[in-house]
């Protein structure tokens, strides 16, 4: 462990999470699925209740008290999201994740500036809800989507081949700051940059990075970021887009209904700006302020503090796997983020998990909703396992056991 991930009170951290307390199987339970989902701590369960308990009304409608209370919890928790990652609280765009989020801006963005035959690039090692989306807008809209390659079993990207495909100006670079399979940790702030040069849109996916280190939209100059909450210690279903102003300000809505009009006529309507142009509808109310409970959380903990933890838990696996030759591993041998995604020869990824789960390891079997870059890499499914802030090295330890076992209980 490095000096900054030792001063992480894994412990005490552990208590804010009573679900982790638990044994699944007569074992402890290990969890290590924080890539699809991460667990809820109290404060965040806490502030959710409360708002139930005392303040529910529905939100920029009412003039009683409650619907004030509402409205006011709901905005507070849009500028805590803002200062979460350095944006102006007009920026921040309540969605139901990452997911929604990219369709929104896709939707959008097909009804304004994107025409037929625009080019929209996006990585291979994307996931699918950053691919289908812009499938659609090609099967639809005639928008033409253009892959950047990945190279290797580590996924490597070739800097000079994205510099040769942003001259030819998409409209759009759109890619993951961190790869739920691989764990590469993309460059954001230098990818930007080189878009930006070319007068390219950019959009990152920030589903796997959000909850896991410090993230400022100013310097990694991004036009559009996403993220979900319930992968950042918040509840399902919420989430938010980060657009820049003037931007959001000149696309059109993607949703229409309630609240994020001006004026409605039989002849037509008229909308606002953002963020309320992209929100009709009740919002997920008590899951926007649970959100802002878990960045609150988060930042108590610490960012860089979580970042250097978890990452140093992915390494360790990541080279214990390696050096015991115990499965192929796939993403980068350094710099990774903290998960490991791997294929035990022989072994189909489902009786893998399947085992793991009669050890109380809670793991992730299958395509990770990376169908395409799991056939580019030659598997039909692998093995995840993602660590976050409240794992420790004995669940890293427990993990390889259960691997070693594994592979002598189906005779490998
Ligand atoms: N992008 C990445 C990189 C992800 O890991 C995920 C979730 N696995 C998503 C997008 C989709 O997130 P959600 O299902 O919360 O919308």
């Amino acid at each position: 462990m490095n000096e900054r991930a030792a001063v992480l009170p894994v412990e005490d951290l552990r208590r804010d999470f009573p679900i982790l307390d638990q044994r699944i199987h007569g074992k402890p339970l290990v969890y290590l699925d924080n890539g699809a989902t991460t667990q809820k701590p109290l404060c965040v369960l806490d502030a959710v209740r409360r708002f139930y308990e005392r303040d529910n009304a529905n939100v920029h409608r009412g003039i009683h008290e409650l619907s004030a209370r509402a409205t006011d919890l709901f905005e507070a928790a849009r500028e805590r999201c803002a200062k979460f990652i350095s944006s102006a609280s007009e920026e921040i765009i309540f969605t139901r994740g990452t997911t929604e989020g990219i369709n929104l801006v896709a939707g959008s963005l097909a009804r304004g500036p994107l025409r037929a035959g625009d080019t929209v690039l996006v990585t291979q090692m994307e996931h699918h809800s950053n691919m289908v989306p812009w499938q659609l807008l090609a099967e639809y809209h005639g928008v033409r989507v253009e892959w950047l390659p990945i190279h290797g079993q580590e996924g490597r990207i070739d800097r000079d081949e994205l510099v040769r495909l942003l001259d030819r100006e998409p409209k759009l670079f759109a890619f993951t700051h961190i790869s739920n399979t691989l764990g590469t940790i993309n460059p954001v702030a230098d990818f930007c940059a080189l878009a930006k040069e070319r007068g390219v849109m950019t959009l990152v996916d920030a589903a796997q990075s959000a909850g896991h280190m410090r993230l400022d939209v100013k310097s990694l100059g991004c036009d559009f970021l996403v993220c979900s909450g319930h992968k950042m210690c918040a509840p399902t279903g919420t989430g938010f887009l980060y657009g820049r102003q003037e931007l959001l300000d000149s696309l059109p809505p993607y949703h229409g209904g309630g609240e994020m009009i001006d004026s409605v006529d039989y002849s037509g309507s008229t909308y606002k700006l953002s963020p309320s142009r992209f929100e009709a509808g009740t919002p997920n109310i008590g899951g926007a302020i649970g959100l802002a409970a878990a960045v609150d959380y988060l930042e108590k903990t610490g960012m860089d503090a979580i970042a250097a933890y978890d990452h140093e838990l992915g390494q360790q696996a990541y080279d214990a796997i390696v050096s015991e030759s115990l499965a192929e591993v796939i993403g980068p041998a350094v710099g990774r983020a903290g998960l490991v995604t791997f294929h035990v020869p022989g072994l189909h990824a489902h009786d893998l998990v399947t085992y793991a789960d009669s050890q109380g390891i809670a793991l992730r079997g299958g395509h990770h909703c990376n169908q395409a870059l799991m056939r580019k890499l030659g598997y039909t499914a692998t093995v995840r396992a993602s660590f976050y802030f409240y794992n420790t090295t004995q669940e890293v330890e427990a993990l390889l056991v259960c691997l070693r076992k594994a592979k002598a209980y189906f005779g490998l």
